[in-house]
């Protein structure tokens, strides 16, 4: 009965809503431009002024923008201190904080639940559901399709128009042969395959003494798995670079990554040629064994904290370099994480003042810091609430770089070149749509999160190990997120039974949208499900 009563509202929202959009829409709505492109938020002002500053920038320079992405594995939306730790939690974060100052400072990005389907979705601006890279692939895991069947990365695009790609770091994006970032666009890499855990699991007895203790479970492991930095560059096969058979070779990768990143950048500057770099952090996922260098160093003393200052001194690094080779002034710099804070990895997790966490569509597993910078281009000390979907980085670099997005595929990101560079730029994203699998379980639209489905998790903090999903009851749960910041108290279809019309109707709207681009499965999918 009450199910029945459930679609009624949602069947009467649902036509009220396709009525009205054909009508005057009441609210800012989001436009669409084409069949294949997530609709946007129209700013002709910004998109114009914007338009003629990088037309003048690229007189003066002769070649398009730089794109730096700096993607650090799990750190919380609160460990910097430009948002609300650092200091006061026992890992000041200088650099992070100034170009957040200089910058533009985005409180609402947001990243997929967990580390393969938002670098997925960064990638390719679509979204994980649709790619099949829904959830992090395992230990050695070969899944039967290769992820990069049909996808098309930034990488690849952005090479197209004259640009030298790199990823430096965490791949975590396909393990198989086809799928190193050489075969898929990257001019060149160096970097793990895996995911951290991965490698510190045969290694650190304290932690994992069942499997390091046991030569059968280490030499079965070793079968799967071979841990090691690798490198490649396009048409070669990946090769070993170190081999990471100590943690305190394991401690040093992410020095070595912003060795390599230093040197990349500095070529490509003495080439005159633009450049897609991903610096792809390992830290601060669990299990952090922070550099010598910097062990110890944080005032927390403790291994996250060391990882974070870690983080920050490699981003002082970058930056120098940056203004080093003097292309600053020509770089967009844009600093985020890959998903929110851990909490099932207790104090070697991060950060946040929300709910849940990584692995859950809660503030806390999804809502993550991102700063754009970008000297002379951004003003500083810009702060925006407006929607900011780590997919949009895609159609973001390809716009810039004078690329054309593929019109064969529905690209669920959103070009927010204006957003982040006009003066008082508005975000031209309506709503973010946050999924679990393949599960839609909740969006966030203006200032409102509203939720489908929930995790409940009845043991605090095991947000991954220990959490269930299930289906919201009679109204979706709704939370206004500038008076419940942590999603307490739902106010349901109490206040907000004015905007449902408009919410339900986006998702009927993006739901349609898998009738000709469907998802896609690529073996990850749960056995028992
Ligand atoms: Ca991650």
């Amino acid at each position: 009965m009450l199910l029945r009563c459930w679609s009624a509202v949602f069947g009467l929202a649902l036509s009220l809503c396709c009525a009205a959009a054909h009508a005057q829409d009441p609210f800012i709505a989001a436009r669409q431009v084409s069949e294949t492109l997530q609709p946007a938020r129209q700013h002709a002002d910004q998109e114009a002024s914007v338009a003629k500053r990088l037309k003048a920038l690229e007189a003066k320079t002769g070649r398009k923008p730089n794109i730096l992405i700096l993607l650090v594995d799990d750190m919380g939306w609160g460990d910097p201190g430009a948002f609300g730790g650092g200091t006061a939690i026992g890992a000041p974060t200088p650099a992070i904080d100034r170009i957040a100052r200089e910058g533009l400072k985005l409180t609402s990005t947001y990243a997929q639940p967990t580390c393969t389907p938002t670098r997925a979705a960064m990638m390719t601006g679509r979204l994980p559901a649709r790619t099949g890279l829904t959830r992090p692939t395992l230990t050695g895991e070969r899944v039967l399709v290769s992820p990069w069947a049909n996808e098309k990365s930034a990488a690849a695009l952005l090479n197209e128009s004259g640009y030298m790609t790199a990823l430096s770091g965490k791949w975590h994006l396909g393990e198989a042969e086809t799928d190193h970032p050489q075969q898929v666009g990257y001019d060149e890499y160096l970097g793990i395959l895996g995911v951290l855990s991965e490698y510190t699991q045969g290694l650190d007895e304290r932690r994992y003494p069942e499997l390091v203790h046991n030569a059968e479970r280490m030499a079965a492991l070793r079968k799967l798995s071979n841990p090691a930095v690798m490198a490649a560059r396009k048409g070669e096969k990946s090769r070993v670079v170190t081999r990471l058979d100590s943690l305190d070779k394991v401690a040093e990768i992410d020095q070595q990554f912003a060795a390599y990143s230093e040197d990349f950048i500095h070529r490509a500057a003495q080439a005159k040629k633009p450049f897609y770099l991903v610096h792809s952090f390992s830290r601060v996922h669990n299990d952090n064994f922070p550099a010598k260098d910097f062990k110890g160093k944080s005032p927390a003393a403790n291994p996250y904290k060391d990882a974070v200052i870690e983080v920050d001194a490699i981003v002082e690094r970058l930056m120098k370099k940056l203004k080093d080779e003097g292309i600053a002034d020509n770089t967009l710099v844009f600093f985020t994480s890959d998903n929110g804070a851990n909490e099932d990895a207790g104090s070697d997790g991060g950060f946040h003042p929300w709910r849940g966490g990584k692995g859950t569509t809660w503030e806390g597993g999804v809502r993550v810091p991102g700063i754009a910078y970008w000297p002379g281009m951004i003003k500083g000390g810009r702060e925006s609430d407006g929607l900011f979907d780590l997919l949009d980085i895609f159609n973001t670099s390809i716009r810039l770089g004078g690329g054309k997005l593929p019109d064969d595929r529905y690209i669920d990101g959103v070009d927010q070149t204006s957003f982040l560079l006009a003066d008082n730029g508005q975000s031209n994203r309506e709503a973010v749509f946050m999924y679990s699998e393949r599960n839609l379980t909740a969006m966030r639209w203006e200032e409102f999160k509203i939720h489908f489905k929930v995790f409940q998790t009845p043991i605090p903090g095991s947000n991954i190990d220990e959490s269930v999903l299930v289906s919201a009851g009679l109204s979706p749960w709704v939370y206004n997120l500038y008076l419940d910041p942590k999603e307490q108290k739902s106010v349901g279809h109490r206040t907000f039974e004015w905007g449902l019309p408009r919410v339900v109707g986006l998702v009927g709207k993006h739901m349609e949208t898998y009738r000709k681009y469907p998802m896609k499965d690529l073996g990850l999918i749960k056995p028992v499900q």
